[in-house]
């Protein structure tokens, strides 16, 4: 992890770590971005030294041996990264979830076990809740965690989960009630990590390329029933939803302006859903404005402007899908603006 100087104020930190992500940018990443993209090959070396600049536990509490960053700074290390090369910012983002909900619902002794080695990048990992058939409605999963004694039994499929086959942990979502009314109350999330046992194949996709995204199936994998986080059934969906908020920054980087708003540490569905569809619509729009400007060479290999245009896509999936993000804005402008 980077040491820096004591005694230093919070935008002198800023300005030397967004400092160190620069270099680090333009010494390790830059130049190999292109060809390990082209072979869809995993950024080892990158992932590692993620680890020494500390991104791993980038907005996790120094108290566990993160930084502690605030979402400003944050999403401007996200928008640098994701400005030589997206799918990097990727390795830390579901990972900043999974800890984020660790950190925030998690027993002391989870977060005693847990959080020092997620933020050292010991222990590396992100967050399954997709499946083959339910993405945006999540209430809709059918994967099971069953009690059986002191343990968990989880069974099921998880579709599109990322950094799940290089990392050793995921927060997944479960039904632990599958009868429950409404379905969220019978929904928990579990810290399940790879050794007991599911497996994975690698999703080929049109960008966001290197980076593993998975199938997974869990069959019969079991877990102590310490791994539920929070220790108590029926609130994983809103667990995993208040970290998503941080994802949705992660992709909105470039909205870096209401980013200050975020960092009063409030529920903030409104202002981040605002941003992230601001922000990746706009990078929709201008990679394809990028591809016609370089005319023929924006549609060769040998240049970043089409890989940019593949990646472009994904902003408007992930973290909730955009036209998830006008649901939750249209609800949140009538509930605060009642007539
Ligand atoms: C590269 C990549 C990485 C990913 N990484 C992860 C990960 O690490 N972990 C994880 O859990 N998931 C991950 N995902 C999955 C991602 O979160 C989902 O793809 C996303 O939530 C959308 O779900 P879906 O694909 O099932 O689409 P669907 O939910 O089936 O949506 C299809 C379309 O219908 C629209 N739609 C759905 N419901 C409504 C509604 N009520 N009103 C209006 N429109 C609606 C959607 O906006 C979308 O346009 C990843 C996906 C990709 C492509």
């Amino acid at each position: 992890m980077t040491d820096y100087p004591v005694n230093i104020t919070p935008s002198e930190e800023e300005a030397l770590i967004l400092e160190s992500v620069e270099k680090f940018l333009e010494r390790d990443v830059r130049p190999h971005a292109h060809d390990l993209e082209a072979k869809d090959e995993y950024p080892r070396e990158i992932a590692d030294k993620l680890a020494e600049l500390g991104l791993y536990g980038a907005t996790t509490s120094p108290d566990y041996g993160g930084l502690g960053l605030t979402a400003t700074t944050y999403s401007k290390i996200v928008e640098k990264v994701s400005g030589v090369w997206m799918a990097v910012s990727g390795i830390f983002n579901s990972h900043l979830i999974m800890a984020a909900a660790v950190e925030r619902f998690g027993s002391d002794d989870m977060k005693s076990a847990y959080l020092p080695r997620f933020a050292s990048g010991e222990l590396r990992g992100g967050i399954a809740l997709t499946e083959p058939d339910c993405g945006t409605d999540l209430q809709a999963i059918r994967t099971r965690a069953t009690r059986e004694g002191n343990d968990y039994v989880i069974d099921g499929t998880k579709m599109w989960i990322t950094n799940s086959l290089e990392g050793g942990v995921l927060a997944v979502l479960a039904k632990t009630d599958p009868d429950a009314e409404p379905a969220h109350r019978g929904m928990s999330l579990f810290l399940v990590e790879k050794k007991a046992g599911y497996e994975g194949s690698k999703l080929n996709k049109l960008g966001y390329r290197s980076i593993d995204t998975a199938e997974l199936v869990f069959d019969g994998v079991r877990v102590p029933a310490e791994n539920l986080i929070g220790g108590e059934e029926g609130r994983g969906l809103q667990q995993i939803l208040n970290g998503l908020e941080l994802g949705r920054i992660n992709v909105a980087a470039r909205g870096v302006g209401l980013a200050r708003a975020y960092d009063e540490g409030r529920r903030c569905d409104l202002e981040a859903g605002m941003a992230k569809l601001f922000a990746t619509e706009a990078a929709v729009e201008n990679s394809i404005e990028a591809m016609r400007i370089h005319g023929a060479y924006g549609y060769s290999k040998e240049y970043n402007i089409e890989r940019y245009y593949r990646d472009a896509p994904l902003l408007a999936i992930g973290e909730g899908t955009n036209e998830l993000q006008r649901i939750i804005i249209a609800k949140q402008l009538v509930e605060r603006n009642p007539v």
